[in-house]
């Protein structure tokens, strides 16, 4: 099996790879057994996963010993009840077991839905609910372990609270203690039928800048889906040491800590941090010789403030942003300091890459890339007519009545949202871009923060971008305000750097209000300017403009 896919990584570009996908898509496909399992007997050896944490704490496994480890939890599980079809929750931060109960689900058909520790009683209760969830497994923190035991008798359909701890510490009331039981497990016995490739295998929560997270179910397929994310995208073959920035709790994490990565049979490298600091995490890319790198803009937008000529980035060949859209002054900076062009690529949890910066290609500063072939990409006028090139339209999916590998099957037990999202066999990002004569597609932002100020249509991004070439600015976020005569009014809120603090002013308002108009057409500038220390962001780090707009309009 593993062959096959092998000799994929052999084909030069994503076209040639999907002209072939169909031929290569196997009847059952299991990411578990046909990837992980498959690399087990070829390569037992191998590194899969090079896990550290804030304490220096470290764990090496082969690709051998995580067969071994997930046989053993999916026995554990099995043993439990626990089953094909059953919703199963993780809250399990970056902990080591998360790459292994991951496989572990994915072996016994399990459905699994990796959550954010930030989920209150409350969250946890809906989740529950909604998703008829049969089992959690979380870390032992006490704010995570607090927030279930409170949701606890309000949560029927879970029969299982399953709590990984560090070794001999107590267990938290109502939870089993994973560490010293799942040692006991009996021998794993693959079921005889685990999966079909349109059977529901993951479901993450998008992550809520718009609004509240919706949550997306994948097939089987999907894992297959990011074959291109690793392989193509972020470049990774064997030898590859690989760090992609992302909470478990949030889609990326699988975009890059996970099926891609392994597909190409690259080592997965993660750090178990509580809180990011930009510092502590280039010391651990310069020691353990991180050979490629994937971030969101945010951590490249605080990293590009440090000296980076302090550290010894050498091993460092590859880097790769999505998530928001990447300011061409962040690119260009971290460029001058390292050398490496930065590869954007732009997705969503309910799809795989859908457009991206391969390697073949030059990339340009700003632009997310060309569309991934796995894909039929188009942009569309609010009529549903396309765009012509240079025109701003919505990014969509024309998916006919085959859906494409990696894209969801639908947002769970939502029928409304799904079908507000996806109808007449078209697929709708919420997102508008404008395409150029080369085919690279430009961001101009989410349709809800596209701003409409006296007959102009803004997009926050072009404004953000020409406020960060500006030194004194960190991060901003640009907002319609509602005005009596324009209908909106343009707003940036920013944050300064340490030393321009003390001048945040109407000197510096001004100074920034006349740059945007040197650096943008003039009717874009912002008419009001606010100076706040932090940006208000989802656990992923994304700018939420919808808070800073509630905020506004409560005023
Ligand atoms: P919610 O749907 O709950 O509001 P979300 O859309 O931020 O949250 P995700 O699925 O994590 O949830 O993010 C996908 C979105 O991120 C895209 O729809 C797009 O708005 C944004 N995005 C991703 N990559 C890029 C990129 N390269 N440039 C600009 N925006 C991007
Ligand atoms: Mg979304």
């Amino acid at each position: 099996m593993i062959e096959r896919f092998l000799k994929q990584t052999s084909f030069t570009s994503v076209e040639d790879y999907n002209k072939n996908l169909q031929f290569i898509i196997p009847e059952h496909f299991n990411f578990a057994y046909d990837v992980m399992d498959a690399w087990a007997e070829e390569a037992p050896e191998k590194l899969a996963l090079l896990w550290t944490n804030d304490q220096g704490e470290e764990i090496r496994a082969t690709y051998k010993q995580l067969k071994e480890q997930s046989d053993q939890a999916a026995a554990y599980l099995q043993s439990l009840g626990i089953g094909k079809g059953d919703p199963v929750m993780l809250i399990l931060k970056r902990r080591y077991e998360w790459w292994i109960v991951m496989l572990a689900l994915c072996k016994i058909g399990a459905i699994v839905i990796p959550a954010t520790h930030m989920l209150t009683k409350h969250d946890i209760v809906y989740r529950n609910t909604r998703a008829s969830i049969k089992a959690i497994i979380c870390v032992d923190d006490p704010y995570v372990t607090g927030q279930i035991q409170l949701a606890m008798n309000e949560s029927p359909s879970v029969k299982q609270y399953i709590a990984i701890t560090d070794h001999g510490k107590p267990i938290p009331e109502g939870f089993r203690d994973y560490q010293s039981e799942v040692v006991k497990a009996p021998k794993f016995e693959r079921p005889a039928f685990v999966n079909n490739n349109e059977d529901t295998m993951i479901m993450y929560f998008t992550s809520g800048t718009s609004g509240e997270p919706k949550m997306v179910a994948h097939d089987y397929l999907y894992a297959m889906g990011h074959l291109t994310t690793g392989v193509f995208w972020h470049n990774l073959h064997e030898g590859s040491l690989h760090l992609t920035v992302a909470d478990t709790g949030w889609g990326k994490a699988v975009w890059g800590k996970f099926y891609g990565q392994w597909f190409a049979g690259a080592t997965v490298f993660v750090f178990d941090h509580e809180k990011f600091n930009a510092d502590t995490l280039l010391r651990q890319m310069e020691k353990y010789k991180v050979t490629s790198f994937c971030a969101p803009p945010t951590i490249y937008r605080f990293m590009i403030r440090e000296d980076l000529s302090k550290y010894d980035l050498s091993s460092l060949q590859y880097c790769c942003t999505a998530g928001e859209a990447l300011n061409p002054a962040v690119y260009e900076k971290f460029y001058e300091k390292t050398g490496i062009r930065m590869m954007e690529g732009f997705g969503q949890t309910e799809t795989t890459m859908t457009l991206g910066t391969f390697p073949w290609m030059k990339p340009k500063p700003g632009s997310m890339g060309i569309p991934n072939a796995q894909y039929d990409i188009d942009l569309l006028r609010a009529d549903g007519t396309p765009c012509e090139d240079g025109e701003k339209g919505e990014i969509v999916v024309r998916v006919g009545d085959k859906k494409p590998v990696g894209l969801f099957k639908g947002y769970y037990r939502d029928e409304e949202k799904t079908r507000e999202a996806w109808h007449d066999g078209i697929y709708h990002t919420g997102d508008m871009a404008w395409r150029d004569e080369d085919g690279y597609y430009w961001f101009e932002g989410r349709i809800d923060d596209v701003i409409k100020s006296s007959g102009y249509r803004i997009g926050p991004f072009e404004v953000e971008s020409a406020l960060m070439t500006h030194p004194a600015v960190v991060e901003c976020a640009i907002t319609g305000v509602p005005d009596d005569v324009r209908g909106m009014v343009v707003k940036a809120t920013v944050v300064l750097g340490k030393e321009w603090k003390d001048k945040a002013g109407d000197d510096l308002i001004k100074e920034l209000q006349q740059h945007v108009k040197k650096e943008t057409a003039p009717y874009k500038y912002p008419r009001i300017i606010e100076f706040v220390d932090e940006l208000p962001k989802t656990i992923s780090g994304k700018i939420r403009r919808v808070e800073i707009r509630q905020k506004d309009a409560s005023k």
